[in-house]
């Protein structure tokens, strides 16, 4: 019998993250052939997970231009992908997430009636304009999608309830603790160094390292207020900030204006992952808006407060280890305040736990599909 043909498609640094550990699962199964195409979202970031996981694309659509409306996007992202699935032919498309590259894959795949699988599907924060457009991009692919690989028995439980049969739905874990934790692990065996976070360590000796990252599209309007927040922390002379930028220049713009002058503050460029995954490692506290950093930072034990209304990863917020404080500057302030000055209040929420995954998630994943191309 001939090897099954997975096209695995992506296009931003999450869904590299995410995907990496899959795809070199799945290689390593003879029965799957197993054929990656990158759309380009996220040019540059994409590139640096791609490397560091020694993944050449075999089609590379380069798709972004700058400043693109998301139904331009989406009009590319189809036209594109959809020639590669007429030339390729897989049997399988494979997608994570709930970006617009993923769920431009999905309806181009359901279009020529070739099965979707989901991986990291079934989160919901249950409002659709938060995250905006990724929760409406997500419930899109899972009504498409004929194999759903969810992270979590909540996220299981949240594709039941829409009807999606439960044979159909496999809970593995969530594949970005794999790669977490191969990274760790590298950096933890020297087999990786994190150069930038290891001067910045050096620099901010003494001081508690709070990592931030903001970009989140719904919370552009509240840039402004989380920068005063950040400029009432940097006024301790216990705390440094860490702040990788997104390359999102409105998001830039906004922190450097506020914070570039602060001696404690170093604003950087985005980190390679490792060097990101040394920063979590290195941190005290995590203020974040990202959807997958509230997943890592429990891992490695540190608390991370989520600046969002809701979140569709409720298992950090249940164990307490994750705590949801808004975008308001007084309610950031008061709960940064709170875990830098209250030793107990650290302690409940600076327990590692995984609720997102042992690791092998990926491995979990490979065995399903190589059982579904029999
Ligand atoms: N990340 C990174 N470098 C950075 C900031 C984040 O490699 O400077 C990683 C982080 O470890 C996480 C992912 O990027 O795995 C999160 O991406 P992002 O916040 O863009 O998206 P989201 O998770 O919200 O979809």
């Amino acid at each position: 019998m001939s090897a099954q043909r997975l096209l695995v498609v992506l296009g931003t640094r999450p869904e590299a993250i995410k995907l990496f550990p899959v795809i070199r699962s799945l290689r390593e199964q003879p029965a799957l052939e197993t054929v990656v195409c990158v759309t380009g979202q996220h040019r540059a970031l994409l590139d640096q997970v791609l490397d560091l996981a020694d993944i050449r694309p075999d089609i590379d659509l380069d798709l972004m231009t700058p400043g693109q409306s998301l139904d331009a996007l989406a009009g590319r992202l189809l036209n594109g992908i959809g020639a590669v699935l007429d030339a390729e032919r897989p049997d399988r498309v494979i997608v994570q997430g709930d970006t617009a590259s993923a769920k431009c894959a999905a309806l181009s795949a359901y279009y020529r009636r070739i099965p979707v699988v989901h991986v990291e599907a079934g989160l919901r924060s249950g409002d659709l304009h938060h995250p905006w457009p990724e929760e409406g991009n997500r419930r899109i692919i899972a009504t498409l999608a004929d194999l759903h690989f969810a992270p979590t028995e909540n996220a299981a439980a949240a594709l039941r309830s829409e009807g999606i049969h439960a044979s159909r739905i496999h809970m593995t874990g969530n594949s970005g603790i794999d790669a977490l934790l191969h990274v760790r692990d590298l950096l933890r065996s020297k087999a990786r160094r994190a150069p930038a976070i290891e001067d910045l360590a050096e620099r901010f000796a003494g001081r508690r390292i709070v990592a931030v990252t903001c970009h989140r599209r719904e919370n552009l309007g509240a840039l402004a207020s989380i920068a005063d927040a950040l400029r009432m922390l940097a006024a301790r002379t216990d705390v440094a900030i860490v702040m990788p930028l997104h390359p999102n220049p409105e998001v830039g713009a906004v922190f450097r204006t506020a914070l570039e002058d602060l001696p404690n503050v170093a604003l950087t460029d985005p980190l390679d992952y490792p060097d990101f995954v040394a920063l979590l490692d290195a941190c005290y506290v995590v203020l974040t808006d990202s959807g997958g950093v509230q997943e890592e930072a429990p891992a490695l034990g540190k608390p991370v407060l989520v600046m969002r209304e809701t979140t569709e990863r409720p298992e950090g917020i249940a164990a307490g280890t994750a705590r949801l404080v808004g975008t308001e500057a007084g309610c950031i302030a008061d709960e940064l305040a709170r875990l830098l000055d209250a030793p107990a209040a650290y302690a409940a929420m600076a327990r590692a736990h995984s609720p997102y995954g042992d690791g092998r998630a990926s491995g979990r994943i490979a065995a399903v599909l190589r059982q579904e191309s029999r």
